[in-house]
């Protein structure tokens, strides 16, 4: 059968080992499989999310809330937007799916960096668009401009931090960059993880409010997935002005979000002090990585997430050393696929990464 010809060129994103699969796969007792592979909160949630969420395990025979509204209002309380500012996804994964569609063509080009978060490109694809991507593996607002005035892309991607290195923009710098981008050029702004990187670094941190306010064709992107610790529950926002709102709306399917979901992220959003506590665990916990680094002279970047890139040298193989981790029933992420000979590590709780340490020293 032929099918459409804009998906043979697509690679399946490869999402982080499931711990069924190692368990499947090695035979390893679940609960000797430490799964640091997709930057989810090892606290997990708030208890109030859970007791919150039971509570409501009734109302599963009736469609949800499709107007979101106690979602959407206290999304945009805590933001101090408007309802008509917000647009909830099925994680924030499906937030950028809209974008692509509301605003690329066939003929557009999608600027993004040249490491960075795997869906933009996927769903460019989709459209059949036309992916660009800056040189340096940080993002560096000069190439950014140089490309944009050069090649007109309909679509920027900043990803700030950036996953899968870390790194992360200064503020102003990336408000600066916005002025200068004209109005028909839509911004992406993906904070993803934005709650850590306000934590340790204010001149990192991004008021979604000040975007909006200030900007007309920026979209700024957040997902309970990360910090929130709900990343099997798949919901994420969008922030922008609401003439973007109005056309990404067009493209939502009717119930994108659960009933339950839709619960477990309200409360979550009651719980900040949780969130916060957990953020804090986790800069304690990255002190001991970059130690570690360090002992055995791996470059590890500087991050302001909830992971950390261990960047090996040439004597190390990132596809080798994730291979063994993984028969040890320990699942990180290899970035071979990312051009880097390097490997990505979701900073765990304290005996996870102490088991980390110990396997890494036996295999290095
Ligand atoms: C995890 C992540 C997302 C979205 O995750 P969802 O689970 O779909 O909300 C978006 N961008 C980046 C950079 C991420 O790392």
């Amino acid at each position: 059968m032929k099918f459409n010809e804009k998906l043979e060129n697509i690679k399946t994103y490869e999402a982080g080992k499931p711990i069924e699969l190692v368990v499947r796969d090695f035979g390893i007792e679940p609960k000797e499989i430490i799964k640091l592979a997709s930057n989810e909160n090892p606290y997990g949630c708030s208890p109030k999310v859970q007791d919150a969420v039971s509570k409501i395990v009734s109302k599963m025979a009736l469609y949800p809330d499709d107007s979101m509204f106690q979602l959407k209002d206290k999304l945009s309380r805590k933001f101090g937007l408007a309802d008509e500012n917000v647009i909830i996804g099925s994680g924030s994964d499906q937030v950028i799916e809209f974008i692509m569609h509301a605003k690329a063509n066939a003929s557009s080009k999608i600027l993004m960096n040249s490491v960075t978060f795997a869906m933009y490109e996927i769903y460019a694809k989709h459209i059949g668009a036309t992916v660009i991507r800056t040189a340096s593996q940080e993002h560096n607002l000069d190439e950014f401009f140089d490309m944009y005035t050069k090649e007109k892309p309909d679509i920027i991607f900043l990803c700030t931090p950036n996953n899968p290195t870390g790194d992360a923009l200064n503020t102003q710098s990336m408000m600066a960059f916005i002025e200068k981008i004209d109005s028909n050029t839509l911004v992406v702004v993906d904070g993803a993880y934005m709650e850590y990187a306000a934590f340790k670094d204010k001149s990192k941190s991004v008021t979604p409010k000040e975007l909006v306010d200030k900007f007309e064709n920026v979209i700024y992107l957040g997902t309970f997935s990360k910090a929130y610790g709900l990343g099997g529950m798949r919901v994420g926002y969008g922030l922008a002005d609401a003439k973007i709102i109005k056309e990404l709306y067009k493209l939502r399917p009717p119930f994108n979000i659960t009933t339950l979901t839709l619960e477990a992220a309200s409360s979550a959003l009651e719980d900040e002090e949780f969130v916060n506590n957990c953020i804090a665990s986790n800069f304690q916990e990255m002190k001991r990585y970059e130690e570690f680094a360090k002992e055995q002279k791996i470059d590890i970047i500087e991050s302001y997430t909830n992971f950390v890139t261990l960047c090996l040298n040439d004597t190390k193989n990132s596809t080798l050393l994730s291979d063994a981790l993984l028969k040890k029933g320990m699942i990180v992420r290899n970035l071979s696929g990312y051009g880097m000979n390097a490997i990505r590590v979701t900073v765990g709780k304290p005996e996870q990464n102490s088991r980390f340490f110990e396997l890494c020293r036996e295999l290095l």
